[in-house]
Protein backbone atom coordinates (compact mmCIF):
# COMPACT_ATOMS: atom_id res chain seq x y z
CA UNK A 1 0.00 0.00 0.00
CA UNK A 2 1.63 3.43 -1.18
CA UNK A 3 -1.36 5.74 -1.45
CA UNK A 4 -4.40 6.22 1.29
CA UNK A 5 -6.84 9.62 1.52
CA UNK A 6 -8.56 10.54 4.36
CA UNK A 7 -12.10 12.25 4.29
CA UNK A 8 -14.74 13.88 7.24
CA UNK A 9 -18.55 12.95 6.21
CA UNK A 10 -21.86 14.00 7.45
CA UNK A 11 -22.19 15.69 10.64
CA UNK A 12 -19.24 17.21 11.86
CA UNK A 13 -18.30 16.72 15.42
CA UNK A 14 -15.37 18.37 17.37
CA UNK A 15 -12.47 15.93 17.32
CA UNK A 16 -12.49 15.08 13.91
CA UNK A 17 -9.64 17.37 13.00
CA UNK A 18 -7.40 15.23 16.03
CA UNK A 19 -8.36 11.89 13.97
CA UNK A 20 -7.15 13.35 10.72
CA UNK A 21 -3.72 14.40 11.96
CA UNK A 22 -3.34 10.92 13.55
CA UNK A 23 -4.24 9.38 10.04
CA UNK A 24 -2.36 11.73 8.33
CA UNK A 25 1.28 11.32 10.71
CA UNK A 26 0.73 7.57 11.11
CA UNK A 27 0.46 6.65 6.95
CA UNK A 28 3.80 9.30 6.70
CA UNK A 29 5.85 8.01 9.36
CA UNK A 30 5.20 4.65 7.78
CA UNK A 31 6.00 5.64 4.18
CA UNK A 32 2.54 6.42 3.28
CA UNK A 33 1.64 9.12 0.75
CA UNK A 34 -2.00 10.93 1.93
CA UNK A 35 -4.57 12.92 0.44
CA UNK A 36 -7.12 15.20 1.62
CA UNK A 37 -10.75 14.84 0.73
CA UNK A 38 -12.43 18.09 0.68
CA UNK A 39 -15.83 17.53 1.52
CA UNK A 40 -16.54 14.37 2.10
CA UNK A 41 -17.98 12.18 -0.54
CA UNK A 42 -18.68 15.65 -2.57
CA UNK A 43 -14.89 15.52 -3.02
CA UNK A 44 -14.45 12.66 -4.41
CA UNK A 45 -16.81 12.59 -7.25
CA UNK A 46 -15.47 16.02 -7.98
CA UNK A 47 -11.92 15.44 -7.55
CA UNK A 48 -10.95 17.53 -5.41
CA UNK A 49 -7.90 16.33 -3.13
CA UNK A 50 -5.28 17.72 -1.86
CA UNK A 51 -1.49 16.30 -0.78
CA UNK A 52 -1.55 16.18 2.71
CA UNK A 53 2.05 16.72 4.68
CA UNK A 54 3.50 16.53 8.08
CA UNK A 55 2.68 20.44 8.60
CA UNK A 56 -0.95 20.65 7.04
CA UNK A 57 -2.22 18.83 9.96
CA UNK A 58 -0.10 21.06 12.57
CA UNK A 59 -2.19 23.16 15.05
CA UNK A 60 -4.85 21.22 14.62
CA UNK A 61 -5.42 19.30 17.10
CA UNK A 62 -7.43 21.88 19.68
CA UNK A 63 -9.91 23.17 16.84
CA UNK A 64 -13.32 22.14 16.54
CA UNK A 65 -15.19 21.99 13.04
CA UNK A 66 -13.06 19.96 10.22
CA UNK A 67 -10.22 21.41 7.95
CA UNK A 68 -11.16 19.04 5.54
CA UNK A 69 -14.74 20.10 5.14
CA UNK A 70 -17.97 18.08 4.92
CA UNK A 71 -20.99 17.32 3.31
CA UNK A 72 -23.95 15.16 3.03
CA UNK A 73 -23.73 13.90 -0.74
CA UNK A 74 -26.68 12.50 -2.35
CA UNK A 75 -24.86 12.24 -5.58
CA UNK A 76 -23.00 9.56 -3.76
CA UNK A 77 -25.93 7.06 -2.85
CA UNK A 78 -26.77 7.07 -7.17
CA UNK A 79 -24.22 4.91 -8.93
CA UNK A 80 -22.91 7.61 -11.32
CA UNK A 81 -22.05 9.53 -8.42
CA UNK A 82 -20.20 5.77 -6.89
CA UNK A 83 -18.78 5.62 -10.26
CA UNK A 84 -17.39 8.98 -10.30
CA UNK A 85 -15.52 8.44 -6.46
CA UNK A 86 -14.34 5.54 -7.79
CA UNK A 87 -12.50 6.54 -10.91
CA UNK A 88 -10.80 9.33 -8.63
CA UNK A 89 -9.41 6.84 -6.92
CA UNK A 90 -7.99 5.15 -9.02
CA UNK A 91 -6.75 7.86 -11.01
CA UNK A 92 -4.76 8.67 -7.76
CA UNK A 93 -3.63 5.73 -7.21
CA UNK A 94 -5.18 5.62 -4.16
CA UNK A 95 -5.68 1.93 -2.32
CA UNK A 96 -7.18 3.02 0.85
CA UNK A 97 -10.01 5.54 2.60
CA UNK A 98 -10.13 6.22 6.17
CA UNK A 99 -13.83 7.77 6.77
CA UNK A 100 -14.48 10.16 9.57
CA UNK A 101 -18.61 10.31 9.95
CA UNK A 102 -21.51 8.55 11.61
CA UNK A 103 -23.56 5.74 10.99
CA UNK A 104 -24.31 7.12 7.36
CA UNK A 105 -20.97 7.62 6.37
CA UNK A 106 -20.18 4.41 7.27
CA UNK A 107 -23.16 2.86 4.95
CA UNK A 108 -21.46 4.81 2.37
CA UNK A 109 -18.04 3.55 3.27
CA UNK A 110 -19.60 -0.11 3.14
CA UNK A 111 -20.38 0.61 -0.68
CA UNK A 112 -17.23 2.24 -1.95
CA UNK A 113 -15.51 -0.91 -0.35
CA UNK A 114 -18.12 -3.23 -2.21
CA UNK A 115 -16.49 -0.83 -5.57
CA UNK A 116 -13.47 -2.24 -5.14
CA UNK A 117 -11.60 0.52 -2.53
CA UNK A 118 -11.15 -0.53 0.97
CA UNK A 119 -12.30 1.57 3.50
CA UNK A 120 -11.93 2.21 7.48
CA UNK A 121 -14.48 4.13 9.33
CA UNK A 122 -13.56 6.26 12.21
CA UNK A 123 -17.19 6.74 14.25
CA UNK A 124 -17.14 10.52 14.47
CA UNK A 125 -20.65 11.93 15.80
CA UNK A 126 -22.06 13.87 18.84
CA UNK A 127 -24.48 11.99 19.58
CA UNK A 128 -22.42 8.27 20.64
CA UNK A 129 -25.06 6.52 18.34
CA UNK A 130 -22.80 3.90 16.80
CA UNK A 131 -23.51 0.39 18.93
CA UNK A 132 -19.92 -1.53 18.52
CA UNK A 133 -18.42 1.76 20.23
CA UNK A 134 -18.56 2.71 24.06
CA UNK A 135 -17.26 6.62 23.13
CA UNK A 136 -17.49 8.43 19.28
CA UNK A 137 -14.93 11.13 18.86
CA UNK A 138 -16.90 14.50 19.72
CA UNK A 139 -19.43 13.17 22.53
CA UNK A 140 -17.66 13.89 25.47
CA UNK A 141 -17.16 17.45 24.43
CA UNK A 142 -20.38 17.90 23.56
CA UNK A 143 -21.40 16.95 26.86
CA UNK A 144 -19.13 19.39 28.48
CA UNK A 145 -20.66 22.36 25.97
CA UNK A 146 -24.15 21.55 27.20
CA UNK A 147 -22.93 21.44 31.14
CA UNK A 148 -21.24 24.37 30.62
CA UNK A 149 -24.53 26.18 29.31
CA UNK A 150 -26.55 24.49 31.30
CA UNK A 151 -25.26 25.90 34.69
CA UNK A 152 -25.35 29.19 32.90
CA UNK A 153 -28.66 29.02 32.54
CA UNK A 154 -29.58 27.43 36.44
CA UNK A 155 -27.96 30.84 37.69
CA UNK A 156 -30.83 32.50 36.09
CA UNK A 157 -33.06 29.96 36.61
CA UNK A 158 -32.50 29.70 40.57
CA UNK A 159 -32.49 33.43 40.63
CA UNK A 160 -35.72 33.46 39.50
CA UNK A 161 -37.44 30.60 40.77
CA UNK A 162 -38.10 29.08 37.04
CA UNK A 163 -37.93 26.06 35.21
CA UNK A 164 -35.63 25.53 32.44
CA UNK A 165 -36.44 23.08 29.74
CA UNK A 166 -33.56 22.33 27.99
CA UNK A 167 -33.33 20.55 23.96
CA UNK A 168 -29.99 18.84 23.33
CA UNK A 169 -29.06 17.06 20.27
CA UNK A 170 -29.85 13.61 19.88
CA UNK A 171 -32.82 13.07 17.35
CA UNK A 172 -32.95 8.93 17.91
CA UNK A 173 -30.18 8.97 20.54
CA UNK A 174 -30.61 9.74 24.23
CA UNK A 175 -27.30 9.44 25.66
CA UNK A 176 -26.09 13.09 24.76
CA UNK A 177 -29.12 14.39 27.09
CA UNK A 178 -28.39 11.41 29.84
CA UNK A 179 -24.99 12.26 30.62
CA UNK A 180 -25.17 16.43 30.55
CA UNK A 181 -28.62 15.71 32.34
CA UNK A 182 -26.94 13.88 35.16
CA UNK A 183 -23.57 15.92 35.18
CA UNK A 184 -26.11 18.99 35.69
CA UNK A 185 -28.45 17.89 37.73
CA UNK A 186 -31.53 17.69 35.76
CA UNK A 187 -34.77 17.10 37.53
CA UNK A 188 -35.87 15.11 34.59
CA UNK A 189 -34.08 13.48 31.87
CA UNK A 190 -36.21 12.78 28.69
CA UNK A 191 -34.66 10.39 26.00
CA UNK A 192 -36.35 9.23 22.75
CA UNK A 193 -35.67 5.08 24.02
CA UNK A 194 -37.77 6.00 27.08
CA UNK A 195 -41.39 6.91 26.82
CA UNK A 196 -42.26 9.59 29.69
CA UNK A 197 -45.41 10.20 31.53
CA UNK A 198 -46.04 14.18 32.36
CA UNK A 199 -47.06 14.05 35.26
CA UNK A 200 -45.34 10.54 37.13
CA UNK A 201 -41.61 11.79 35.17
CA UNK A 202 -41.91 15.92 35.34
CA UNK A 203 -44.96 17.73 37.45
CA UNK A 204 -44.67 14.98 40.86
CA UNK A 205 -40.80 15.14 40.92
CA UNK A 206 -41.04 19.03 40.81
CA UNK A 207 -43.31 18.66 43.62
CA UNK A 208 -41.71 16.38 45.44
CA UNK A 209 -38.29 18.59 44.80
CA UNK A 210 -40.37 21.95 45.67
CA UNK A 211 -41.39 20.40 49.10
CA UNK A 212 -37.65 19.56 50.68
CA UNK A 213 -37.34 23.77 49.50
CA UNK A 214 -35.81 23.79 45.93
CA UNK A 215 -37.31 25.89 43.62
CA UNK A 216 -35.67 25.95 40.02
CA UNK A 217 -35.82 22.90 37.69
CA UNK A 218 -34.05 21.68 34.42
CA UNK A 219 -35.67 19.24 32.53
CA UNK A 220 -33.49 17.91 29.81
CA UNK A 221 -35.22 16.94 26.57
CA UNK A 222 -33.43 15.10 23.43
CA UNK A 223 -34.29 16.64 20.22
CA UNK A 224 -35.91 13.15 19.60
CA UNK A 225 -38.60 13.62 22.50
CA UNK A 226 -39.26 17.07 20.44
CA UNK A 227 -41.85 20.04 21.47
CA UNK A 228 -39.88 21.51 24.07
CA UNK A 229 -42.16 25.07 23.43
CA UNK A 230 -45.15 23.01 24.09
CA UNK A 231 -43.78 20.91 26.79
CA UNK A 232 -42.65 24.60 28.81
CA UNK A 233 -45.87 25.77 28.61
CA UNK A 234 -47.63 22.60 30.05
CA UNK A 235 -45.34 22.34 32.83
CA UNK A 236 -46.20 25.99 33.64
CA UNK A 237 -50.06 25.13 33.58
CA UNK A 238 -49.83 22.61 35.51
CA UNK A 239 -47.00 23.86 38.36
CA UNK A 240 -47.64 27.35 38.54
CA UNK A 241 -43.53 27.17 38.12
CA UNK A 242 -42.57 30.06 35.19
CA UNK A 243 -41.21 27.58 32.90
CA UNK A 244 -38.95 28.78 29.68
CA UNK A 245 -37.56 26.57 27.09
CA UNK A 246 -34.15 26.85 25.36
CA UNK A 247 -33.25 24.72 22.16
CA UNK A 248 -29.18 24.59 22.67
CA UNK A 249 -29.03 24.02 18.26
CA UNK A 250 -25.43 23.97 16.68
CA UNK A 251 -23.33 25.29 19.39
CA UNK A 252 -23.69 21.56 20.49
CA UNK A 253 -21.11 20.67 18.16
CA UNK A 254 -19.01 23.58 17.74
CA UNK A 255 -15.86 24.36 20.62
CA UNK A 256 -12.44 22.58 20.82
CA UNK A 257 -12.56 18.83 21.47
CA UNK A 258 -12.08 18.00 25.24
CA UNK A 259 -8.80 16.12 25.79
CA UNK A 260 -10.32 13.01 26.02
CA UNK A 261 -11.78 13.49 21.99
CA UNK A 262 -8.46 14.38 21.34
CA UNK A 263 -6.68 11.35 22.76
CA UNK A 264 -9.64 8.90 21.40
CA UNK A 265 -9.17 10.65 17.96
CA UNK A 266 -5.34 10.34 18.27
CA UNK A 267 -5.86 6.42 19.35
CA UNK A 268 -8.67 5.75 16.76
CA UNK A 269 -6.60 7.55 13.47
CA UNK A 270 -3.50 5.64 13.88
CA UNK A 271 -5.05 2.11 14.37
CA UNK A 272 -7.40 2.69 11.54
CA UNK A 273 -4.29 2.98 9.33
CA UNK A 274 -2.93 0.24 10.80
CA UNK A 275 -5.65 -1.64 9.34
CA UNK A 276 -5.43 -0.57 6.05
CA UNK A 277 -2.30 -1.72 6.34
CA UNK A 278 -2.57 -5.16 7.61
CA UNK A 279 -4.78 -5.61 4.42
CA UNK A 280 -7.90 -4.76 6.37
CA UNK A 281 -11.26 -3.15 4.72
CA UNK A 282 -14.98 -2.43 5.63
CA UNK A 283 -13.93 -2.13 9.35
CA UNK A 284 -14.95 0.31 11.84
CA UNK A 285 -13.02 1.17 14.81
CA UNK A 286 -14.37 1.41 18.21
CA UNK A 287 -13.58 1.33 21.86
CA UNK A 288 -14.98 -1.85 24.45
CA UNK A 289 -14.00 -1.85 27.73
CA UNK A 290 -11.70 0.85 27.06
CA UNK A 291 -9.89 -0.86 24.35
CA UNK A 292 -9.53 -0.17 20.62
CA UNK A 293 -11.18 -2.99 18.48
CA UNK A 294 -12.27 -3.18 15.39
CA UNK A 295 -15.70 -4.84 13.52
CA UNK A 296 -16.92 -5.50 10.28
CA UNK A 297 -19.08 -2.47 8.58
CA UNK A 298 -21.98 -4.59 8.23
CA UNK A 299 -21.95 -6.24 11.69
CA UNK A 300 -21.44 -2.65 13.21
CA UNK A 301 -24.34 -1.38 11.61
CA UNK A 302 -26.74 -4.24 12.56
CA UNK A 303 -26.13 -3.49 16.01
CA UNK A 304 -28.41 -2.21 18.11
CA UNK A 305 -27.20 0.54 21.35
CA UNK A 306 -29.34 0.89 23.85
CA UNK A 307 -29.25 3.54 26.73
CA UNK A 308 -27.01 2.82 29.92
CA UNK A 309 -30.26 2.38 32.59
CA UNK A 310 -28.20 2.12 35.34
CA UNK A 311 -27.35 5.34 34.60
CA UNK A 312 -30.51 7.03 34.15
CA UNK A 313 -31.86 5.08 37.14
CA UNK A 314 -29.03 6.53 39.24
CA UNK A 315 -29.61 9.88 37.47
CA UNK A 316 -33.06 9.61 38.97
CA UNK A 317 -32.84 8.64 41.83
CA UNK A 318 -30.49 11.30 43.20
CA UNK A 319 -31.86 13.90 41.27
CA UNK A 320 -34.91 14.96 43.19
P1 LIG B 1 -23.52 10.80 9.35
O1 LIG B 1 -22.30 10.14 8.80
O2 LIG B 1 -23.20 11.92 10.27
O3 LIG B 1 -24.50 9.78 9.90
P2 LIG B 1 -25.27 11.18 6.99
O4 LIG B 1 -26.29 10.16 7.42
O5 LIG B 1 -25.76 12.47 6.47
O6 LIG B 1 -24.24 11.55 8.15
O7 LIG B 1 -24.36 10.48 5.86
C1 LIG B 1 -23.26 11.16 5.26
C2 LIG B 1 -23.14 10.78 3.82
O8 LIG B 1 -22.85 9.38 3.69
C3 LIG B 1 -24.39 10.96 2.96
O9 LIG B 1 -24.58 12.28 2.55
C4 LIG B 1 -24.07 10.06 1.77
O10 LIG B 1 -23.18 10.69 0.87
C5 LIG B 1 -23.33 8.90 2.44
N1 LIG B 1 -24.28 7.78 2.64
C6 LIG B 1 -25.24 7.67 3.58
N2 LIG B 1 -25.96 6.55 3.42
C7 LIG B 1 -25.45 5.92 2.32
C8 LIG B 1 -25.75 4.70 1.61
N3 LIG B 1 -26.74 3.90 2.03
N4 LIG B 1 -25.00 4.41 0.53
C9 LIG B 1 -24.01 5.22 0.12
N5 LIG B 1 -23.68 6.37 0.74
C10 LIG B 1 -24.38 6.73 1.82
Amino acid sequence: MKKIAILTSGGDAPGMNAAVRAVVRTAINRGLEVYGVIRGYNGLIRDELIPMTLRSVSDIIHRGGTVLYTARSPEFCTEAGMQKAVETCHRHGIEGVVVCGGDGSFRGAQDLTRHGIPCIGIPCTIDNDIACCEATIGYDTAANTIVDMVDKLRDTSQSHDRCSVVEVMGRHAGWLALTAGMAVGATSILVPEIPYHFDKDIVDRMRNTSTTGKHHFIVMVAEGVGHVNELAERIEEATGVETRATVLGHVQRGGSPSARDRVLASQMGSYAVNLLMEGKSNRVVATQSGQLVDFDINEALAMKKSLNMNKYQVAKEISI
